[in-house]
């Protein structure tokens, strides 16, 4: 006997048999009505529907047979699945390979077998229909097309089997899915690409109070409030175009009107073919959330500036002690004072770390992006910390020679990101150690690297350098101050100003933190737009047409603390002058499309700029003096080459206030300590008058002349924010400073001319902030 082999794809095999989902079941009237049909057409005692097992065959339908299966290797049907045609023994007992088969010499003694071998819709034979007789005999040509024919009915079953099996997968794990969605606290919500709601589970009932019926059929807008008019196209827009869209938070209005704080995500809803036939959107009610980030940052708000305006006093005080500003104080009282003072200092740079990380984690972080030359932002930075690096006499220096380029970064963000690295370079560095600033172009990067010769970072601590509260040795916090926030703080600063802040150190050596900036490319200035390199000081219009020499022109004036607006042509000069209000302007009296003189008088002409400031810079200056004759007043003469201290100091002197008059300012606050700390740091050059409630203030704004108010936000009787509008209408030529504990927002920011924080306050800034040089132009200008 010859046992039957088993075919190369018999693991496929197997797995496709069990796709069908059918060994072992009942029989079915649908397979057994074909067996029955083969077993009278042919005449045979028996016909089998049989599938080959692994170990076994088993019999679907089984017509003159008791047994429901036998062993594969004296099966007939494990050779008849070998091959594609039917396969066919004549006579079993003539057949070697039969001859001495248990079936063939026992029980049901076969002695003729056709079987037409089954494929399953996998495309493996899995089976066969056959019958058997207990004679030999032969098929017709005829018969076996008949055989076939059967078999391939028999195959459809076989197919419809597997067909079912999978739609009853599907069917439950919709019915999984439906639960869920069922069952979820989200809104879940699906939408055709008109907006038409489509499906809408009970989460979505609890969350906006429709119920199905209502929703179904209603466009998904009505959930929009009116006020966020166009979200709804812009999505469906933007589903329709195949775009993903980011999980977003909103506010919808439920049926009753009421606002909520929603998460929401809204994905592309396919058919088969892959098109977008509409839309899921998932709500998540995020009030809750949204309640306690509020409350959180009213408290820190409040925190804040409960702090920082003792603090301001103490440090305030304290630093005028020590500063001599009040006379000599002995030696042993001195010494107790700095300490007082240094700690001052230190948990108001503990406050200011707390609050920053804490509006980086909320995202609230205010960036006021202004494009800067790199130059005086690091000489800025090296003047601003010389003196902490002296407190532990360890000198900065630049080395090398700045790039001349700029950069678009937040200034006193930039500020913050020196102050950070310079002093830990201090810190870490041996007494009497040098460190160094260096800043070099590489490609269209800046890059800005600070290097100390201290001890180095350890290896095993360089991959948490910048992670919150980090420190290489926590006994550093009480020997050298710092929290471990200030390289995590500086690396968000860095990285929403666009850059990238990366270090390398060799332990024992030193170490160099560097920090990389795109540098800001001038946009094609083929209109001749003017363009703006930005500062806090007066504002000047360049009016030149020689790249060269207006380059030249804004490094002069943005190294002097001017903010500084090109323009090449005449034209440009005349926009730039109605959208903009200028304290000067230098011009060139050889423009491409108009003539300088003719230039100035239209200037002139214009009643906003009648008396605007306007130093000719000019090679052919001589020849200008003599066409203008002394027509107009308010203009200086200055030749070319420029001579910088001279076009600097007559810059200085037209945009300057009247002289030596002391000037007014009005101090709103109620903190009375604070405002006599402030006082003594402006120091004698200002007349100051304090007024405690913001109603007191208006009665002075009414009757008196004040050339600068410092305000402070929070007062007893409102917000100081509310007397701006005050100021700009009785004392229109009143320079406004903010003095606030709290941080403000960006809108209310713009409204006033300086901001400067309590507790970070030192008296060079106040000065620069209440500095009146601008005042003899504003006069005549406009605050916009
Ligand atoms: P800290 O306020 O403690 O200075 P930082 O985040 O600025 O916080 O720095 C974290 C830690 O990184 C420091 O405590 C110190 O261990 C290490 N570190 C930072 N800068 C240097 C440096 N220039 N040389 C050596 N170690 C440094």
């Amino acid at each position: 006997m010859l046992p039957p082999s088993f075919p190369e794809n018999e693991t496929q095999r197997a797995a496709d048999l069990r796709r069908l989902n059918i060994l072992d079941t009942t029989a079915e009237e649908r397979f057994d009505r074909i067996a029955r049909i083969a077993q009278g057409y042919f005449k045979v005692p028996i016909t089998l529907v049989s599938l080959v097992d692994t170990t076994r065959q088993w019999f679907k339908s089984k017509q003159g047979l008791e047994a429901s299966e036998t062993p594969r290797n004296i099966s007939f049907c494990g050779h008849a699945i070998l091959g594609d045609d039917v396969f066919l023994v004549p006579d079993a007992l003539s057949d070697p390979r039969f001859a001495d088969n248990p079936l063939v010499t026992g029980d049901p003694s076969i002695r003729f077998y056709a079987g037409a071998p089954l494929t399953s819709p996998g495309g493996s034979r899995v089976g066969t229909l056959c019958i058997i007789d207990k004679r030999s005999r032969t098929l017709s040509e005829a018969d076996l097309a008949v055989l076939r024919d059967l078999a391939d009915w028999v195959e459809d079953e076989l197919a419809r089997n597997e067909r079912e099996a999978k739609e009853s997968l599907i069917v439950q794990s919709m019915g999984r899915l439906s639960a869920i969605v069922e069952s979820s606290d989200d809104a879940i919500m699906s939408k055709t690409l008109d907006g038409i709601i489509t499906s809408w589970n009970p989460g979505a009932e609890r969350l906006f109070g429709y119920t199905e019926d209502e929703a179904i059929n209603q466009p998904m807008a009505m959930l929009i409030p009116p006020d966020r008019g166009n979200e709804e196209s812009m999505t469906l827009a933007r589903i329709a175009a195949g775009v993903h869209i980011d999980p977003f938070e909103t506010v919808w209005m439920t049926k009753s009107g009421k606002l909520i704080d929603i998460s929401a995500t809204i994905s592309p809803l396919k058919d088969r073919a892959g098109k977008v036939i509409g839309a899921s959107n998932i709500a998540r009610d995020i009030s809750e959330r949204k309640r306690a980030e509020q409350m959180k940052v009213e408290f820190i708000s409040t925190v804040s500036h409960e702090l920082r305006t003792p603090l301001t006093s103490i440090s305030g005080a304290l630093g005028l002690i020590i500063g001599g500003a009040l006379g000599e104080v002995p030696l042993p009282a001195r010494e107790m004072i700095a300490i007082a003072h240094k700690n001052s200092q230190r948990l108001a740079h503990l406050i200011n770390d707390l609050l920053d990380i804490e509006k980086i984690a909320a995202g609230k972080l205010h960036f006021d992006m202004q494009i800067q030359a790199i130059r005086p932002l690091i000489e800025q930075a090296l003047e601003a910390n010389q003196a902490y690096g002296a407190q532990r006499r360890v000198t900065f220096t630049a080395t090398g020679v700045v790039p001349d380029v700029n950069v678009q970064v937040d200034s006193q963000r930039m500020m913050q990101v020196f102050s950070n690295l310079l002093s830990n370079a201090a810190k870490y560095s041996p007494e009497g150690g040098v460190v160094e600033v260096e800043a070099e172009l590489n490609g269209n990067r800046m890059c800005i690297s600070v290097r100390d010769h201290g001890l180095g970072i350890p290896a095993e601590f360089r991959s948490r350098i910048f992670q919150k509260f980090a420190q290489a040795d926590s006994s550093d916090t009480r020997q050298k101050g710092g929290t471990g926030l200030g390289l995590a703080i500086t690396r968000e600063l860095v990285e929403h100003m666009n850059g990238s802040i990366g270090f390398e150190s060799v332990e024992g050596e030193g170490s160099r933190f560097f920090v990389e900036l795109p540098v800001w490319q001038m946009p094609a200035e083929s209109e001749g737009i003017a363009s703006t390199v930005a500062n806090d000081g007066p504002r000047i219009l360049v009016v030149e047409d020689e790249p060269d020499v207006a380059r030249l022109l804004t490094l002069m004036l943005t190294q002097a603390g001017y903010a500084v607006d090109t323009a090449a042509t005449g034209a440009a000069a005349l926009r730039a002058l109605l959208h903009s209000h200028y304290a000067a302007i230098t011009l060139d009296l050889k423009l491409p499309d108009t003539n300088g003189l003719a230039l100035i008088r239209q200037i002139r002409e214009q009643p906003e700029t009648a008396e605007l400031p306007i130093v000719v810079v000019s090679a052919a200056m001589e020849e200008g003096r003599l066409a203008i004759k002394g027509d107009f007043s308010g203009i200086e003469w200055m030749g070319k080459p420029i001579d910088q201290p001279g076009l600097l100091g007559v810059l200085d002197r037209m945009v300057s206030a009247e002289g030596s008059r002391l000037v007014r300012v009005l101090h709103v606050e109620d903190d009375s300590d604070l405002h006599q700390v402030i006082r003594a740091m402006a120091g004698d050059r200002f007349d100051f008058v304090l007024t405690t409630t913001l109603k007191e203030a208006r009665v002075r704004l009414v009757q008196e002349q004040f050339d600068v108010v410092i305000l402070d936000i929070v007062l007893s009787d409102g917000s100081g924010l509310s007397l701006v509008e005050a100021v700009r209408t009785h004392q229109p030529t009143a320079r406004v400073v903010m003095l606030t504990g709290t941080d403000i927002t960006a809108d209310a920011a713009r409204q006033v001319d300086a901001v400067l924080v309590k507790s970070k306050i030192s008296p060079d800034q106040l000065l620069a902030a209440i500095h009146t040089s601008i005042q003899s132009f504003a006069a005549h200008g406009h605050h916009s």
